[in-house]
């Protein structure tokens, strides 16, 4: 018999993984301690505040150490490891403790609040969200906040129905697969592979209406035709490959401030076909440099944008009762709360980690002091090592 109050602590436990990924890194990566730079000024981007360009990317709908930041996961985040992480900051212990569902947790990552909403209701966050802070705040324009979404059930993220901020300073939501489904002719198959809509849940499948909007957002806004469209996606292997494809367009064709990427791929882990999730933590990988290279090679953001890669949260450990190991987050323990967050590019140090305990709640408030703007009603405090 275990006795409850004899059982490690989500804060232990988080701690220690937090440990084993800061001694991982440092020697796999050759990263140094935060600590031992205390006194040098973090502080590095000196452009124009007006110029300033904000990435934030999900990466991907929970991954776990022993397929990612652990020896025997190294080989599938090469990408991460050799290219990006070098590069970047990296915070160990980013905690969540909210309800551990894609949609309600993407939405408190964006409100800096644990969002009590139904996961599988097509409903707007009920705390303002980061682009309406962003937008309202600092007076830009719609076209200058874009989400870019994985599953129809996220057309809602990016306007909350706080009434202190909406309606009408939220930011536009593309959502791929939609644009897609307005794009093709009735009854093709050749794309099936990148409509499937959500991997948790068969029975939610949320339908929008109409598909003017989205053809418009195609042919005014990515400036994509709908063949050049459709021949595009023949080539394209998956819903989160689409998804940067779409983002690509939009860098170039509107150049937004604040762009926020929900990656999804590796949720394909809840079919259990473990060979399928390690696939799409690869992938996912790969898209993180892809895009980080996208950002370098486009003038409007090259030198001036900072990235953010973070998980919505992580999937269960292969011990805890009640769990199904890698397959599901569903028992709320440590490995699927404690989750990490990498930063790079303008304003960020290169090649430290900070080990610290951070919240998820803690992004919103740490984007208002990067980018200039107040995040009245989050719940969290800005990262101080990124300011
Ligand atoms: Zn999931």
């Amino acid at each position: 018999m275990s006795d409850a109050s004899s059982r490690p602590t989500l804060g232990g436990i988080a701690q220690g993984l937090s440990g084993s990924r800061r001694d991982f890194l440092r020697s796999s990566a050759g990263m140094v301690l935060g600590g031992a730079l205390a006194g040098a000024s973090p502080f590095l981007y000196a452009g124009p505040l007006k110029k300033r360009k904000m990435i934030v990317v999900t990466f991907g709908g929970g991954a776990r150490d022993q397929e990612t930041f652990a020896p025997q996961g190294q080989d599938n985040i090469p990408r991460l490891l050799k290219e990006l992480i070098p590069q970047a900051s990296f915070f160990t212990q980013v905690v969540n403790h909210g309800i551990l569902g894609h949609y309600v947790a993407t939405a408190s990552l964006a409100t800096g609040v644990y969002e009590t909403l139904n996961n599988f209701a097509s409903v707007p966050p009920q705390h303002p969200t980061v682009f309406e802070y962003f937008r309202k705040d600092l007076k830009r324009p719609p076209t200058d906040a874009w989400v870019v979404a994985p599953s129809n059930g996220f057309s809602h993220i990016g306007e909350s129905d706080s009434r202190l901020y909406g309606p009408g300073w939220g930011a536009q939501v593309v959502l791929p697969k939609h644009l897609l489904m307005a794009a093709m002719s009735q009854g093709t198959t050749d794309y099936e592979h990148l409509l499937r809509d959500n991997y948790e849940t068969p029975l939610f499948a949320p339908q929008l209406g109409g598909n003017e909007f989205e053809l418009r957002q195609l042919e005014t806004m990515l400036k994509l035709s709908v063949a050049d469209f459709k021949s595009q996606a023949k080539t394209i292997s998956s819903p989160d490959e689409l998804s940067i494809y779409v983002a690509h367009q939009l860098m170039r064709q509107q150049a937004p401030s604040l762009i926020w990427i929900t990656m999804h791929d590796i949720d394909v882990a809840h079919t259990g076909a473990y060979s399928l999730y390690v696939e799409a933590i690869r992938r996912t990988d790969r898209l993180c440099a892809e895009l980080w290279k996208i950002v370098q090679s486009n003038p409007e953001y090259a030198g001036n944008t900072t990235m953010l890669i973070l998980p919505d949260f992580g999937r269960d450990s292969d011990e805890e009762a009640g769990g199904n190991g890698f397959q599901h987050h569903r028992t709320g323990d440590p490995s699927s709360r404690t989750t990490w967050m990498m930063a790079l590019g303008a304003g960020v140090r290169e090649g430290v980690i900070y080990d610290h305990p951070l919240q998820s709640t803690d992004l919103v408030p740490t984007l208002g002091s990067i980018m200039g703007f107040q995040a009245t009603l989050s719940q969290g405090r800005p990262i101080q090592d990124l300011l």
